[in-house]
């Protein structure tokens, strides 16, 4: 095989054979391809997609760099969510111990923020103690005895994905269909659960704002896991405007907290029961999600797993030193409240990375004192922001510029969850 002949042929639009594909992904993974051959390709994926048969070989190729880890041993169903990322997105605080009192098992692997999007890893990093990276025999028994357990991919999970997104995100070729969808399933896939729930994001701090782009990309996904043996459905939901009233780590972390505790709002309650529901549903448990939450197992169960994980489940969340709040400039109703800027200036105050070796901030964040549709009056406060230097205030105030929308007429939101898609 010769690499050069498989770039050819990608970039004159023709298809790849299956043993081009395995041996290309392989060979890069083991460093017999060089960085600006695989960038190459990536590319010319990039610029002509790939046909049903090469993406199910390409991802296969993918989970096979590595281990697929085995479950087996766990006597339930595991079912597990992936959501393409958002702004105050800490549904999986919730949803992992939710669906554990539910009577599932949820092995969940996380990933970190980068640039608006915040990352599980991060928040959870905000509990003293938390660590998301145990070894087998602790994870397992954390798993066994609990029935969630939320760390971090090891290096034997999916390496070709791990080269290859490093490249992407320096060559311009993230945002491709093809692309994301065997990045993400390869990954969930390799790790082991028998189903899948996949939360795709639409509108302003999505990865994908529009719509028939993320129902193509939720399809193409659903279809590479089903082919995989696992069971998988997406819902697309809305992610014009923050999740819930917190963007930021430590702060997300006290949300879920009182989520859990029965006090949280009611738009990250509601996606939260979808998304359960949906995981109850295609991995056939009967349960309901909501009278569970009510009924405190699931904090009972998030307790377990922060001790299980070596947090303290009782040590208060460190708050940010400085705060500065951000006023209407106009009376009214509240129509945009921008999930992409609010996410930005999150990120400015310190709660997110632009490199992934750089440090994160547990208590930077943004509180959305106000949501769409709410009634305001000018001068009112909108946004609370938190840094422990004061000096970060303007850049999160110039990332807010003049988003927000203030308008005489109350609009409504989109739903939150705009489609379901199955097999
Ligand atoms: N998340 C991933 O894991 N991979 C992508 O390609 C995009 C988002």
């Amino acid at each position: 095989m010769n690499a050069v002949d498989v770039i050819v042929t990608k970039r004159d639009g023709g298809r790849l054979t299956e043993q081009e594909i395995r041996w290309f992904v392989q060979a890069y993974t083991d460093g017999a391809i060089a960085d600006e051959q695989a960038a190459a390709l990536l590319m010319a994926v990039f610029l002509h997609g790939m046909s049903d048969d090469e993406l199910n070989i390409w991802t296969d190729a993918m989970i096979e760099s590595g281990e697929r880890t085995d479950l087996s041993f766990l006597k339930k169903p595991t079912v597990d969510k992936h959501s393409t990322g958002g702004v105050g997105d800490k549904v999986s605080l919730i949803l992992a111990p939710l669906v554990a009192a539910c009577g599932g098992v949820d092995p969940m692997l996380s990933g970190r923020g980068l640039g608006h999007t915040g990352g599980t890893l991060d928040k959870l990093e905000a509990i003293p103690g938390f660590t998301v990276a145990l070894d087998p025999a602790e994870w397992q028994k954390v798993l066994q005895e609990v029935g969630c357990v939320m760390l971090a991919a090891g290096e034997e999970l999916a390496p070709a994905d791990r080269k290859m997104y490093a490249l992407r995100d320096v060559t311009g070729t993230v945002e491709s269909i093809p692309l994301i969808a065997s990045s993400i399933m390869s990954k969930k896939i390799a790790s082991g659960t028998d189903h899948l729930v996949l939360d795709v994001k639409i509108g302003d701090g999505a990865f994908l704002p529009d719509i028939t782009l993320a129902r193509q990309l939720a399809e193409t996904m659903v279809t590479l896991g089903e082919s995989h043996g696992v069971k998988t459905s997406a819902l697309i939901t809305d992610m014009d405007q923050p999740l819930g009233r917190t963007a930021g780590n430590g702060l997300e972390v006290i949300e879920a907290v009182e989520t859990l505790q029965g006090n949280g709002p009611s738009d990250l309650v509601e996606i939260t029961i979808a998304l359960v529901e949906e995981m109850l549903d295609i991995a056939g448990i009967e349960n309901d999600p909501r009278a569970v939450l009510s009924s405190g197992q699931a904090f009972e169960k998030w307790k377990q797993m922060v001790a299980g994980q070596h947090g303290d489940p009782d040590a208060e969340i460190a708050l940010a030193r400085h705060k500065a709040v951000v006023r209407a400039q106009a009376s009214g109703y509240l129509q945009k409240l921008p999930a992409r800027a609010i996410g930005v200036a999150a990120w400015r105050l310190g709660a997110g990375r632009s490199r992934k070796e750089d440090p994160v901030s547990s208590t930077a964040g943004v509180v959305c004192l106000k949501k769409v549709g709410d009634e305001i009056s000018v001068g009112e406060p909108l946004l609370e922001l938190h840094a422990d230097d004061p000096a970060l205030f303007d850049g999160a105030r110039a990332a807010i510029g003049n988003s927000i929308v203030v308008g005489p007429e109350p609009l409504e939101p989109r739903p939150l969850i705009v489609e379901r898609i199955r097999a």
